[in-house]
Formats: C-alpha cells, structure tokens, sequence
C-alpha cells in the first residue's frame, strides 16, 4: 500500500528500501534468517503429539491437552523441562468412500 511505512520485521524500525524483504539493514535480515533456520533445525514434527524441541519429550494429543487441538499456533509448556515452545496443529484429511444404499445388491 502506497503512503504505508513497512516497519522492519526484526527490530520494526523503518524499512530501508535498499532491502528487498522487510527489513531496515543486513544485520536485522543476518539475523532474522539465523534465527529462522535455528527454529528449522529445532523443529519436530509427530502425528502423536507435540514432542518438546528441547528435551525430546512427547506429550502424546488427548483430552489432557486440549491447546493441542486449537487452530492457531498456541505456546505450549513443556510439562518435563518447563520450557515453552510453540505447537502449530497441522489436520490431515482423510476421505472416506463407500457405495450408496441403493446400490446394495438385494438377494432375489
Ligand atoms: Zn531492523
Ligand atoms: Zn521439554
């Protein structure tokens, strides 16, 4: 949008408009991107439930984790090393297929 300032991403001071992206000099994008490829690396990813980046513990989606069914990205407290991390819930889909009633073969 025109007359908009864009605001760094890392510091939020104004954008410099000699950087592509979104940030206000070579330090703040070295470090953004430094960070994000650190979250890359720590990163886990389960069908069972969320596994802590920092200790490896698993708390395995149920009822007793009702944040793990949320939509949005929540912080989640690690319940064995106390550290909090961030759980974004990924829903697959599965599709089930199945004949119609009407096609039900009747016995003569
Ligand atoms: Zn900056
Ligand atoms: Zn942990």
């Amino acid at each position: 949008m025109q007359g908009q300032k864009q605001k760094c991403a890392e510091c939020n001071k104004e954008h410099h408009e000699e950087y592509d992206r979104f940030f206000c000099s070579k330090k703040c994008q070295d470090k953004w991107d430094t960070r994000y490829d650190w979250q890359q690396d720590h990163s886990r990813e389960s069908n069972k439930g969320a596994i802590c980046p920092f200790c490896e513990h698993e708390h395995k989606a149920s009822g007793d984790y009702p944040s793990l069914y949320e939509e949005n990205t929540t912080e989640f407290d690690c319940e064995n090393c106390h550290k909090t991390f961030e759980v974004e819930p990924h829903c697959e889909w599965t599709w089930y297929s199945r004949p119609l009633d009407s096609d039900y073969p009747e016995e003569e």
